[in-house]
Order: C-alpha cells, then structure tokens, then sequence
C-alpha cells in the first residue's frame, strides 16, 4: 500500500512539473514575440504594450514613462525656432 501511495506521489510530481515546463516553454514563446520599442528619451528599449505611445507631427514615439514623455518634449520644443 505504501508503494503504491508513492508510485502516486511520483506520478503527481511528474506530471505537475511536466505541465509547468510545458507552461513556461509556452510563456517563453510568448516573450520572443513581444516587439520592443526604443524610448527617444533615454534610449532605452522597452516592451510595445508598456510603453507610452505619443504621435508628433505624424510620426510616433514610444516611452517608458511620463517623465520620459515631458523631457523629450521640452527638449523638443527648445529645438524647435
Ligand atoms: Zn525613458
């Protein structure tokens, strides 16, 4: 009985690491796929879907924050005549 109970435990344990591999190989396919955008502020790159999408004069900038956002535009707007 005792054997059985551990054939079991084994079994178990098998199979949940096995699914949380399978889980994890499919969360890594997941990651190559995400584009990355590079941050015009502090060039940096960082993930689409975080990232802070702003579009000036028709062209689009992406940014890690809103610090990021307000620094590229002050120093935007000191380039500009
Ligand atoms: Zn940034």
């Amino acid at each position: 009985m005792k054997f059985l109970i551990c054939v079991a435990l084994l079994i178990f344990i098998y199979w949940y690491f096995f699914k949380r591999k399978k889980k994890f190989l499919l969360n890594q396919s997941k990651e190559s796929i995400t584009e990355f955008v590079l941050d015009e502020n502090c060039q940096t790159y960082i993930r689409k879907e975080e990232a802070i999408k702003v579009e000036i004069n028709g062209k689009c900038y992406y940014f890690c924050s809103k610090k990021c956002l307000n620094d590229f535009l002050q120093k935007k707007l000191k380039l500009q005549p």
